[in-house]
């Protein structure tokens, strides 16, 4: 049982919610509403039915279906928790249960290409209420999620120009009850600053992993052994879903390509430092990056304990 979950609400906040892809984060929101009472009606919705099957077993929904259409007959509120690249051509498949008035939402990690994406397919009368959950971990699949994933983390909502207000709010309110803290933004500055704080450092991480497994000189063997110097924590960040990141850096390649500019240059000058001798560069940088850090602590975002505090079967 969650420990830092509220008690559940009396009243759910929506009579029927569906959630389409049930991996990391479709099974923590729906571990989550289930506990907390969110939703009179969970109905699961996936493509595999081994997934169908396991959402059965594990309880943590009141229906399962591999049907798109009839996962969505009804529901209030709909959401996409399906890798971007995909987020256009599940809308297309569910649009013709979606009933008017509903609420449409996704949890992409890039929202000017889903806003892109899924719009078209909307009726009339479906509201659109794109939102980023900022939160997570390495791992994929229904057996991964936990309710307390979303607790004290950011979820940051984009709708777009116009959209209805009360809408919003429900929205808000849904992922507020979850325990996270929601701000508002437009979908292209989201973009930008998820390049920066999550999807350049991914790419980071893939590439100096990627960089160590094909050296010649040093060996794998010596790699693992001698990780707990830094690599370590540069490998969990590596093991993410391959297909999710790939369709980020698809879906968000302005962004990350102004980012990864900036960030060459900067590096550039860290080689240059390292060249010449000058310490004071250097000690300098590190100096405002620790005390970024202990900004990120101080927030709630991170712990100071040792391994940060992860859960330890994500170790
Ligand atoms: P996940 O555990 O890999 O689950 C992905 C889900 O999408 C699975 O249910 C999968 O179905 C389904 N799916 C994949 N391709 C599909 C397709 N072509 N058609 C229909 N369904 C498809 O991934 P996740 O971590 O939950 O990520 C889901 C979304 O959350 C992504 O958009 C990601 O950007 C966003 N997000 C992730 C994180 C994170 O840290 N993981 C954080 C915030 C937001 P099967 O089970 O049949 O493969």
């Amino acid at each position: 049982m969650p420990e830092r979950l509220g008690p559940p609400l009396d009243m759910p906040l929506f009579d029927r919610v569906a959630l389409i892809g049930l991996g990391l984060i479709g099974s923590s929101i729906a571990r989550a509403v289930k506990h907390l009472n969110l939703a009179g009606t969970l109905v699961a919705v996936d493509r595999s039915e081994e997934v169908v099957t396991r959402v059965r077993e594990l309880a943590i929904a009141d229906e399962a279906t591999t049907d798109f259409v009839a996962g969505v007959r009804d529901a209030d509120l709909v959401i996409l928790c399906v890798p971007v690249g995909v987020c256009g051509t599940v809308a297309e498949a569910m649009k013709p249960g979606l009933k008017p008035g509903s609420i449409v939402s996704d949890v992409g990690s890039v929202k000017a290409s889903v806003i892109a994406q899924v719009q078209p397919h909307l009726p009339d009368g479906v509201h659109f209420v794109p939102a980023h959950p900022v939160a997570g971990t390495e791992h994929s699949g229904p057996d991964a999620g936990f309710a307390t994933l979303f607790h004290n983390r950011w979820c940051i909502l984009t709708p777009p120009e116009g959209e209805d207000e009360e809408a919003v709010e429900r929205v808000r309110a849904f992922w507020t009850a979850m325990g996270s803290n929601v701000e508002i933004m437009a979908a292209q500055h989201h973009d930008l600053v998820l390049a920066i704080t999550s999807h350049v450092p991914h790419l980071i991480a893939y590439n100096i992993v990627g960089t160590a497994a094909d050296l010649e000189t040093v060996t794998q063997g010596e790699v693992i052994k001698f990780s707990a110097g830094g690599f370590r924590d540069f490998t969990r960040i590596a093991a993410s879903d391959p297909t999710m990141w790939r369709d980020i850096f698809l879906h968000n390649k302005e962004a990350v390509l102004e980012m990864l500019g900036r960030l060459n240059e900067d590096i550039a000058l860290l080689a240059r430092a390292i060249r010449w001798g000058e310490g004071d560069k250097l000690f300098d940088l590190f100096t405002r990056t620790r005390a970024i850090r202990r900004g990120i602590i101080s927030s709630g975002q991170e712990t100071a304990e040792p391994d940060f505090g992860r859960r330890k079967d994500q170790a």
